[in-house]
């Protein structure tokens, strides 16, 4: 029943990926402190409110965290930030770099803190295959959808990671040693490009082709978050492209059945929606959010309204995880 977000921690980083920015007062400020780059699906107030509470956390760490959403994200960020004055910034102010996703290209801006938020476009970059941000450790995939305003979904895709298999080791009779190290060292970084490993190989052989010959077969995992789309078949193509291997389907759930000319109304999705969604995209797991409040009390009839599968498994969140108002407990005013 809370406004959707959803938090990536990449570890090895020490950095964070969050997904909308509704109302995220209950986020601690040691994780906005590692929040680097922020991905919003859209400008509605469930999504966004909380760019305002993300700056406020930040705002005197010198450092430009990112942010990528759909068209005239930019000018709604700054129009946001223009509500306040801004006569005693600092040169370490934070600063955020904007990038507008359109479905071949995306616009960057950067709004400086020291400038009082003030947006300069900087340049357009191409995109290509949908990617619209990556690191070591993973690919971030955007698409525009429909919502009677453009919304953007996403897929976040774990790049392969490094991992040898004992058994292929074993049958080309080659002993483990600190050349595995270096090896590790060379895919991570790859500043080393194809390089002879020096140590206990028995012929000299390059690392590309060593790895490729002991490398476990594993793929990362791959996880799609959708939210405010309406069900049509541009959407639907749209979900498809955004990535042909789904593990983790975190989905807008809006509304029972039953009511689904209100989805349809507000380009949301109901619970028949979800359930063609999953047989398109095939997920391992799936996550509903975005109930709508109006099923404060039965949200349960949602979950029901899933239809249970061997192929995968349903994940129940809490009903709500911000803190509920003062003098309130247990659901009742005291
Ligand atoms: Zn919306």
């Amino acid at each position: 029943m809370d406004d959707p977000i959803l938090l990536i921690r990449i570890n090895p980083l020490k950095e964070s990926l969050l997904f909308d920015c509704g109302n995220i007062n209950h986020i601690a400020k040691r994780i906005f402190k590692s929040i680097s780059t922020v991905f919003i699906t859209h400008a509605h107030m469930d999504h966004f409110i909380g760019i305002d509470t993300l700056i406020r956390n930040i705002l005197v760490s010198p450092k430009t965290i990112k942010i990528f959403g759909p068209p005239e994200i930019a000018q709604k960020i700054e129009a946001k930030l223009l509500g306040y004055h801004w006569n005693l910034v600092e040169d370490y102010y934070c600063n955020l770099e904007i990038y507008e996703v359109s479905e071949s290209s995306c616009k960057v801006f950067m709004l400086r803190g020291s400038q009082e938020f003030k947006s300069i476009e900087k340049k357009t970059l191409a995109i290509k295959n949908n990617i619209i941000y990556e690191n070591q450790f993973l690919t971030v995939k955007a698409v525009l959808c429909d919502h009677k305003i453009p919304v953007l979904a996403f897929n976040v895709t774990e790049k392969p990671h490094f991992e040898i298999d004992r058994q292929k080791l074993e049958s080309l009779n080659i002993e483990t040693g600190s050349w595995l190290n270096e090896l590790k060292q060379w895919f991570y970084h790859k500043d080393n490009i194809d390089f002879t490993l020096s140590q206990k190989v028995p012929d000299p052989i390059t690392s590309v082709a060593l790895y490729e010959q002991i490398k476990k077969d594993s793929s990362g995992v791959s996880l799609t978050y959708i939210t405010d789309i309406g069900f049509n078949d541009n959407n639907l193509e749209q979900m498809k492209k955004l990535s042909k291997r789904v593990n983790i389907l975190i989905c807008e759930c809006s509304f029972l059945n039953q009511d689904k000319y209100k989805a349809r109304n507000s380009f949301h999705l109901c619970t028949s929606d979800v359930n063609h969604l999953i047989g398109e995209l095939k997920p391992n797991i799936v996550i509903p959010i975005h109930l709508s409040r109006t099923y404060k009390k039965i949200s349960y009839q949602l979950y029901d309204e899933i239809t249970p599968s061997d192929e995968y498994e349903v994940i129940r969140l809490p009903l709500r995880k911000t803190l509920l108002p003062l003098n309130f407990e247990s659901g009742r005013l005291l």
